[in-house]
């Protein structure tokens, strides 16, 4: 028996999940709250925190505020085993439609996001690594859009496409020290966000139905399933799993179905 017998019991663990106020994040956070984690919620707009974590206002573009907030999650907590590395807006447009300044706008949310944050959080986990070998990770959201080959999707994409090379290098760099790194790849998930891309549309209620008819499974992900994949990629069920992304997307990347 190795590491791996672990159910995902997260008793005793403190948590942080970025963008966790929200969507997947928020899905993230109450499955690490139930499954016994202490959690904290790293968000510009921490509103609607779950009930039960630690609100801790901060903008992943300023690393000052980052490392505060990784720092005060840790001191709560007294250690830090489980990052999760959400926060991440949308972009929409080939390479003609977004100028410079909105390239650089979203590579600092998306990726240097998540550099930061894994800056902040490396000290914390290396301690951690030593007393719950198996138990100690960072796992990122990516998207399949980081291979996918999306129309009007050129900057999110090359957002994407940065964080999945990110996990691997990561991955190869810390795995000596104990530290998982993986990603998970959503498809379409339901989550605000995307509820705010349909309300733009002239007919938001048909704009779904046509979404969700794009999908080979005739849905849209939830958050919740995406969640169960990242909670599964922390815990010490995973413990063999490092530099790997995971797919949540109903078949969307894998699957050339026929039209009906
Ligand atoms: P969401 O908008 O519902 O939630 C995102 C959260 O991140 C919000 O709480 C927001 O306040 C926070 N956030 C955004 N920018 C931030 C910043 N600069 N600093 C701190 N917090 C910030 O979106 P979601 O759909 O849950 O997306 C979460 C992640 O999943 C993103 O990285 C996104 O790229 C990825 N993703 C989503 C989908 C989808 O279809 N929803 C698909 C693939 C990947």
């Amino acid at each position: 028996m190795t590491a791996a017998h672990g159910t995902g019991d997260f008793t005793g663990l403190g948590a942080l999940v970025t963008g966790g106020a929200s969507g997947i994040g928020a899905a993230v956070a109450t499955l690490l709250l139930a499954r016994g984690a202490q959690v904290a919620v790293l968000d510009r707009d921490t509103a609607s925190a779950p009930a039960g974590t630690l609100a801790l206002k901060a903008d992943v573009t300023d690393d000052d505020a980052v490392r505060a907030a990784v720092d005060a999650a840790a001191a709560e907590f007294g250690a830090l085993h489980t990052v999760v590395s959400n926060a991440g807006i949308g972009a929409i447009g080939t390479v003609t439609d977004n100028d410079d300044a909105e390239w650089l706008r979203v590579i600092d949310i998306n990726v240097l996001g998540m550099v930061r944050t894994a800056r902040h959080a490396l000290p914390h986990l290396r301690r951690a690594a030593a007393d719950r070998p198996g138990h100690v990770s960072i796992t990122q959201t990516c998207s399949i859009a980081a291979t996918a080959g999306l129309p009007q999707r050129a900057l999110y994409s090359a957002s994407k496409g940065a964080v999945y090379s990110l996990t691997l290098a990561m991955a190869a760099d810390h795995v000596r020290e104990g530290i998982r790194v993986n990603c998970v790849n959503p498809g379409t998930a339901d989550t605000p966000w995307v509820g705010r891309l349909l309300d733009q549309a002239s007919d938001p209620a048909a704009e779904r139905a046509a979404l969700e008819a794009r999908q080979p499974t005739g849905r849209l992900v939830g958050a919740d399933e995406v969640a169960a994949a990242v909670v599964y990629l922390a815990s010490p069920a995973a413990a063999a799993v490092t530099g790997t992304a995971v797919a949540v997307d109903g078949g969307m990347q894998g699957l050339r179905l026929r039209p009906a």
